[in-house]
């Protein structure tokens, strides 16, 4: 399993990627020093509708203030297991989740609309019978990069790259077969072999995707991560309406029910940058 459960962090597991919802955000301050922060604090939620507090130290706040928002998803990694503090906690577990500048947080979910499909390369490829790789003719045969020479024809198989925008910009979501298949209910064998079909030319049926909203469940195109532009395949799309409720009575004498949709707000897909600046040893002084 890529992802770990929060259950299953212990301080020997630091290096590994967790995908949770961020429930609630606070920062946690002292009554004698109001206006100084101790350190900015988060509840967890992961898909067992498990809990667990995680800290961002206060030198590291500012940058992931800005950054992480209530209610949605990420993924996390290079973060710390440290453990649980004995004030300020809100789940009684034995250790936390510790954000620090090191750690890398990609938002998992986005809600935004399809503005259109760049056909530059088709919207659609030759793709392995076996695992959908794509396959170069060679001889009378096929060559995939994957499973080598393949004497079974190919098929054509979606690959819509799709401009998605949302109210702070846009970028390129990658959605390939099932997941396409699913939003345009029509395989892509169907629509390639038509008449008149030109892998460059959209058919209308396609054409009916631009101009909707969806939530995308999305992970970054490592086969792009070279270049420059942000690039994220859809690993699910959900209809705008869909509601995810979780409850926990362990912490409800604590915070309020959790009762959130997946994504309320529609900030950009932002990844979280690693800062590499130092810290200053006044700063290391003052956190103590
Ligand atoms: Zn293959």
């Amino acid at each position: 399993m890529e992802f770990v459960l929060l259950k299953e962090l212990t301080l020997a597991q630091q290096h590994c990627k967790i995908r949770t919802r961020i429930s609630r955000m606070w920062e946690s301050t002292t009554p004698l020093l109001k206006n100084n922060i101790l350190s900015l604090d988060c509840l967890l939620i992961d898909e067992e509708g498990y809990t667990m507090q995680a800290t961002v130290r206060k030198f590291d706040a500012d940058h992931f203030r800005t950054l992480l928002s209530e209610g949605d998803v990420y993924i996390f990694e290079n973060f710390n297991v440290v453990p649980s503090r004995n004030t300020y906690k809100v789940v009684d577990r034995k250790y936390m989740v510790q954000i620090s500048k090191w750690t890398h947080g990609v938002k998992y979910t986005c809600k935004g609309k399809i503005v259109g499909i760049d056909t530059t390369y088709g919207w659609w490829y030759k793709a392995c019978y076996d695992c959908k790789g794509a396959v170069k003719d060679y001889d009378d045969n096929f060559w995939c990069a994957r499973c080598g020479k393949n004497n079974q024809a190919p098929i054509p198989w979606y690959k819509l790259n799709s401009i998605v925008e949302d109210e702070t910009g846009s970028t390129e979501f990658t959605i390939f077969g099932k997941v396409a298949q699913d939003l345009i209910h029509v395989p892509a064998q169907q629509l390639a072999i038509a008449s008149n079909s030109d892998r460059f030319v959209l058919p209308p049926v396609v054409k009916n995707i631009i101009g909707q909203t969806y939530i995308f469940q999305i992970l970054p195109d490592k086969r792009r991560a070279s270049t420059n532009l942000k690039s994220f395949r859809v690993a699910k799309i959900f209809p705008t309406d869909l509601k995810i409720k979780g409850k926990n009575k362990e912490f409800e004498n604590n915070l309020q029910e959790i009762e959130e949709e997946i994504v309320e707000n529609t900030r950009a897909v932002q990844e979280i940058d690693d800062i590499v600046e130092e810290i200053s040893p006044t700063q290391l002084l003052q956190s103590t």
